[in-house]
């Protein structure tokens, strides 16, 4: 066992730190006032190679490993998690299905320019009437001749208002099992498809450089070919993705406590009260220990269900222990990192009340802190 970073992960650590430093830092308080998608930022990601890290290059992406892009999005959360969770929903829900299941033309068409980050892509799981139990979705898609025929609702779709927004793979009911189950199917829709609407930008509590929309599908046409996969396998496909998903969520969250712990640590160092700084009453220092340690355990978990994952091991369970944690402890982070900074970080001009607010999708998003507890339970022997 070796807890040390190899040179490659340092040295993508250290780029996309400066990376995130110089162009995003910057601008990380005025999207969120204005909830502007960050194009430009979105658009030098993608010139970086970094918007398809994990893809293999022959698809125009970094053949990067997962223990890479987690450390990828921890480095973008710690100084906006709004991007961050832009990134995450691009390569893990819109490319890495293409990835696993897609078609070598459904690759050259697709994945190759969402790896090179000419299009983003987003994943259409969520319902207004189901979303832990994704089995109840009833959005439908009906083969009719050469096409399906999609219709339905779906809601809260990250990236789907992108500027470069190029498709969304949708989770469809195609029919019903022979035991008289639904038959699920995932369906690439591309952008500008007739009878495909993006509604417009939902209002959120935070993450506001991250677009979230609603979508409706009315009498929608695409190709045969557009079926992701076998058909049928959409639900299992659908779960595959979330585990990846969530150990990505959990690493958002990693970089947003890891901000979190280092703007308290230098706030209380800076900020005196009684005659001395903050961080000399021992309750503050118990408070920064205390982020310190679930910073390192969240990162310790997070790391693992990397390594599983791109070693080809089991990993749900260990991506659902990282996803409960690591955004819990996010929460939290922000919680006391807003009350080391009293008053002041209780201002929007304070990133601690901007991390205050992002942090809660973590515990939401990819599979709600309850949905996790019950698949680790599944997984207990
Ligand atoms: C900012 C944002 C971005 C998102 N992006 C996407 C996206 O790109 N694509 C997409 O498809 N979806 C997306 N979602 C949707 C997200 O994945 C769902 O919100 C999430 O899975 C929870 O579903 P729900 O909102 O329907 O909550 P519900 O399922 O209605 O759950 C409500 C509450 O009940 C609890 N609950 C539900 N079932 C049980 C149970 N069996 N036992 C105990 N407790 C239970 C939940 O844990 C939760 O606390 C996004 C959501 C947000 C807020």
């Amino acid at each position: 066992m070796n807890f040390e970073l190899g040179e490659e992960h340092i040295a993508l650590r250290r780029l996309v730190r400066d990376f995130a430093e110089k162009e995003v830092a910057p601008i990380a308080a005025e999207v969120d006032a204005s909830g502007q998608f960050p194009e430009g930022v979105v658009t030098k990601l993608g010139e970086l190679g970094l918007l398809g890290l994990p893809f293999p290059e022959e698809y125009g992406g970094g053949g990067a490993d997962e223990l890479s892009y987690a450390i990828l999005l921890e480095e973008l959360a710690r100084v906006d998690c709004g991007l961050g969770l832009s990134v995450e929903a691009h390569i893990s829900l819109g490319g890495s299905p293409l990835n696993r299941w897609g078609t070598p033309e459904q690759k050259r068409r697709w994945l190759i320019p969402l790896a090179q980050g000419r299009m983003m892509g987003s994943i259409g799981l969520t319902e207004p009437e189901a979303g832990s139990d994704l089995g109840g979705i009833s959005t439908t898609a009906a083969l009719d001749g050469d096409e399906w025929v999609i219709n339905g609702n779906k809601c809260f779709i990250t990236n789907a208002g992108a500027g470069s927004h190029g498709l969304v793979n949708v989770l469809t009911v195609t029919g019903q099992r022979e035991d008289g189950r639904k038959e699920y199917s995932i369906i690439i829709v591309p952008r500008g498809t007739p009878g495909y609407e993006v509604s417009e930008p939902r209002q959120k509590l935070g993450l506001h450089s991250s677009d979230t929309r609603d979508l409706s599908f009315t009498d929608c046409r695409v190709p045969r070919e557009n079926l992701l996969g076998e058909r049928g396998a959409g639900y299992r496909q659908a779960l595959a993705v979330l585990d990846e998903g969530r150990f990505g969520i959990a690493a958002l969250g990693v970089g947003l406590s890891q901000a979190c712990l280092e703007l308290s640590l230098q706030y209380a160092r800076e900020r005196k009260q009684f005659g001395k700084p903050l961080f000399d009453f021992q309750v503050i220092q118990f408070k920064l220990a205390d982020i310190a340690i679930n910073v390192e355990l969240a990162r310790l978990i997070t790391y693992k269900a990397a390594v599983l994952c791109q070693e080809g091991k089991p990993y749900t369970k260990e991506a659902a222990m990282a996803k409960v944690f690591a955004s819990e402890v996010a929460v939290r982070a922000a919680e006391e990192g807003v009350q080391i900074h009293g008053g002041y970080g209780y201002m929007s001009e304070c990133p601690l009340s901007r991390f205050y607010r992002d942090a809660k999708l973590l515990t939401i998003g990819e599979g709600t802190s309850e949905v996790q507890r019950m698949v680790i339970a599944r997984h207990l022997p």
